[in-house]
């Protein structure tokens, strides 16, 4: 063993005590290849590794294709501009432009734990390249309160099973959160597929779309914390401050309004019907009068 083996040992056995005993075995495989790269693997490129195994070498392999598209198509879409803008209050057509002036100064930023959160990856497990740009927006809800939610992103969580993050939190009141920057990767999704694509970056958990997805979430009203398939619904603040982070996003990442989806159209699990009793034209009315057709 040479001395920059023995120092890698010494790091990676302190961190393990601290925080990841569980993954000291995986540390025993990882030091072969990092210290061919001519530095210490950080904690993070520890957790990276778990996530992502080292490229394969040789021929790319063929990725394998989700299974047949989800029969989705986006209630966004489903009728025209003229019909929705008729239900516009001028009241909220004044709100919605004067709230998304200050934006960004309504954004309360977290310290998420990096555990819970990682880069966008440019090659999938079978070394092909892939877009890690965002493209397509997935809208979930938080079952329990808006702290309950916050204090599990700021919580370290060594077992990737129990690692997750979106990119947005709306609170009840319309308090917005940050959770995670819209340029990395959350863990919104498990096993999931958006019209037929998804990218495999974890064989562990197969195909997702959280390399190239943004995750909004909603904190549910009090009535929801349950299993029950509906609850009250979102209020009208939920949907202001909500239409504001979206339309920032689409129009920043070039996304049209049709590739905003919910976790329930996207999971493959078949266990998530997140989120529940979410009311598509409030959405739409708002988006189209913030970028103008309205
Ligand atoms: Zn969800």
């Amino acid at each position: 063993m040479n001395a920059r083996n023995r120092a890698l040992l010494t790091s990676v056995a302190a961190a393990s005590v601290l925080t990841l005993g569980g993954l000291a075995w995986l540390a025993r495989d990882l030091l072969a290849t990092a210290s061919t790269e001519g530095r210490n693997p950080s904690l993070l490129d520890l957790l990276e590794e778990v996530r992502q195994s080292p490229p394969s070498k040789g021929a790319p392999r063929l990725a394998p294709k989700p299974p047949s598209p989800l029969t989705w198509s986006s209630p966004i879409a489903s009728s025209s501009a003229s019909q929705v803008c008729s239900q516009v209050d001028p009241e909220l057509r004044q709100r919605l432009w004067q709230e998304q002036q200050s934006l960004s100064s309504q954004i309360r930023r977290i310290p998420t734990d990096p555990s819970n959160y990682g880069e966008r990856f440019r090659r999938d497990v079978y070394d092909n390249p892939i877009d890690p740009t965002p493209r397509v927006i997935v809208l979930h809800e938080t079952v329990y309160g808006l702290d309950s939610a916050i204090n599990t992103f700021i919580t370290p969580h060594a077992n990737d099973d129990d690692q997750v993050s979106y990119h947005t939190l709306i609170g009840l009141r319309g308090q917005i959160v940050q959770v995670v920057d819209p340029v990395k990767r959350a863990f919104g999704t498990g096993n999931s597929a958006f019209n037929g694509v998804w990218v495999v970056t974890n064989p562990k958990v197969g195909g997702s779309i959280n390399n190239f997805a943004l995750h909004l979430s909603l904190e549910t009203p009090m009535d929801g914390e349950n299993q029950a398939s509906a609850h009250s619904g979102y209020t009208t603040a939920q949907y202001d401050a909500m239409a504001l982070v979206l339309a920032d996003w689409m129009q920043r990442f070039k996304i049209p309004a049709t590739n905003i989806t919910a976790h329930r159209h996207v999971d493959l699990g078949g266990d998530r019907s997140d989120p529940r009793s979410f009311d598509w034209n409030v959405l739409k009315l708002r988006l189209l009068v913030l970028e103008g057709s309205c």
